[in-house]
């Protein structure tokens, strides 16, 4: 049984006082998530203020990016061991917008997914195809590529502490989210390579988060899908309120979420 997970990718949004507001409104609107697991990811600076808001409490939080390295001349960089020092229990990596803006590559994506699991941390490996990928029949190779290439190296027991998000580049921040069908087409088909990659029974257990576009009012029909377990939440997750309900909604059947 896999208990869904809700993670809020706040990107490069706000400051201390409103990183402060907005974890708070979360912890207090769901002191005890029942069915459903939940964590923030602010930005680098926020993170000691989160932490602090966030402690004692069941949200867990981690971080929007790392580098491969433990330590040395990355001007600008921040490594692994450092989240792992402010507590984080996860870390995105490999989101579009990395990719696509800051032209990461699978080779650099591999490096910090491996570098983040030699830290204890849980990497969520994001893939997704861009719309002209999808118009040309091309999304399987996509995800399967990004999906074979990030995880390059490592043992199925590595895998087994990973998280996946498949998030259609399309669908991020556009307003316009996969139908509760072509994310379920996916979200099986990267199943059934997590089983081909690392055994049967880690396919059963590995958590495949769907993002994009995700908003209180579609995220029950796209979270309620069987290979779907949770969503990665951007936009939506900067509304405490919106993002409560979004982690409700979530909860596994027969969880429900108690405040
Ligand atoms: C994201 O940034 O991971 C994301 C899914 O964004 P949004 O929810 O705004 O589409």
């Amino acid at each position: 049984m896999r208990t869904p997970l809700v993670v809020g990718n706040w990107k490069m949004h706000g400051g201390l006082a409103e990183a402060r507001e907005l974890a708070s409104g979360v912890r207090d609107g769901l002191k005890r998530p029942r069915g459903v697991e939940v964590a923030l990811c602010p930005p680098f600076t926020a993170l000691p203020a989160v932490a602090e808001v966030l402690a004692g409490s069941p949200i867990g939080w981690g971080a929007q990016n790392c580098h491969w390295e433990d330590t040395g001349a990355f001007t600008g960089e921040i490594a692994p061991g450092m989240l792992a020092e402010l507590g984080c229990r996860f870390v995105i990596l490999g989101h579009s917008e990395r990719r696509h803006l800051f032209r990461e590559t699978d080779d650099d994506i591999a490096r910090k997914v491996a570098a983040a699991l030699r830290h204890g941390l849980q990497p969520l490996l994001c893939v997704g195809e861009t719309a002209e990928e999808r118009r040309q029949g091309l999304t399987f190779t996509v995800v399967e590529g990004q999906l074979r290439a990030g995880w390059a190296g490592l043992g199925a027991d590595e895998i087994a502490r990973s998280v996946l998000a498949y998030e259609p580049v399309w669908a991020i921040g556009t307003g316009v989210n996969a139908t509760p069908a072509q994310a379920a087409e996916v979200h099986g088909y990267l199943r059934g390579l997590v089983s081909e990659l690392a055994s049967k029974e880690t396919a059963q257990s590995l958590r495949i988060l769907y993002g994009g576009s995700v908003k209180p009012d579609n995220a029950a029909e796209l979270t309620q899908q069987p290979d779907i377990d949770g969503a990665l939440v951007g936009g939506a997750s900067l509304q405490a309120q919106g993002f409560i309900t979004i982690a409700k909604k979530s909860a596994s059947r027969g969880g429900s979420s108690k405040e």
